[in-house]
């Protein structure tokens, strides 16, 4: 794990992303708050690209809690079986419709609390929500982010919970907003797992990842 790098270096880094993609975005398709909340539960141990395949079709019939239960536990196991994890998976999204309904008139809540109580939705996936729906400066930290933050000194810490505190602690406000999107689109194509782009990276003068590729 790198150490916490200074205020300046991380200013300066998001100067940088900021300046590479001033709007960046996620990847998950979704057409409202609903759609985005099944989206990303669905995107446990799966690839965005594979979440947006299998909603394509799921979501042109069902976008919205009351159409989702009119469709059935075994409908939606029938468009998402592609992704891993999919009976699990299209039982929590049936049971968490339910509970919109039920309890919240059909809308999504915006409290972390409230989306964390929703079956298959976690920590990641509320703090997700609340920052691509409602654009709250919430840090969803994901193996990417997770990943990045501890070689370069980001936002080092020893689990998701310390590199989400990292962020929030460290990161300029002005910045806090996007950071999520910057860090897991950097540490998706270019810090990435096995053998990180160092040499096209635009961080590299200021991370301290000792084992930098050419
Ligand atoms: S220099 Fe290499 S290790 Fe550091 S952030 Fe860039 S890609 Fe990752």
């Amino acid at each position: 794990m790198a150490k916490q790098l200074d205020y300046h270096s991380i200013r300066e880094i998001f100067t940088r992303f900021q300046a590479a993609e001033a709007e960046p975005k996620g990847e998950l398709d979704h057409v409202n708050a609903y759609t985005l909340v099944v989206a990303v539960a669905l995107s446990a141990q799966a690839t965005d690209a594979g979440v947006n395949k299998a909603t394509r079709g799921l979501f042109k019939i069902a976008d919205t809690p009351e159409k989702m239960l009119a469709l059935g536990e075994e409908g939606v196991t029938e468009h998402i079986k592609t992704i891993g994890l999919y009976r699990n998976k299209a039982k929590n999204v049936i049971k968490l419709s339910r509970i919109l309904v039920d309890d919240y008139g059909g809308e999504v809540p915006n409290s972390r609390a409230a989306l964390e109580s929703l079956p298959g939705v976690g920590r990641k996936t509320a703090n997700v929500v609340l920052n691509m729906w409602w654009h709250y400066p919430a840090q969803a930290v994901d193996t990417h982010i997770f990943r990045l933050g501890n070689r370069s000194g980001i936002c080092p810490g020893k689990d998701v919970v310390a590199v989400e505190r990292a962020i929030e602690d460290h990161i300029p406000v002005d910045f806090q907003q996007h950071a999520h999107h910057w860090m897991i689109l950097h540490g998706r194509y270019t810090c990435v797992a096995r053998k990180p782009k160092c040499g096209a990276c635009l961080i590299r003068d200021l991370c301290q990842f000792e084992d930098k590729t050419e």
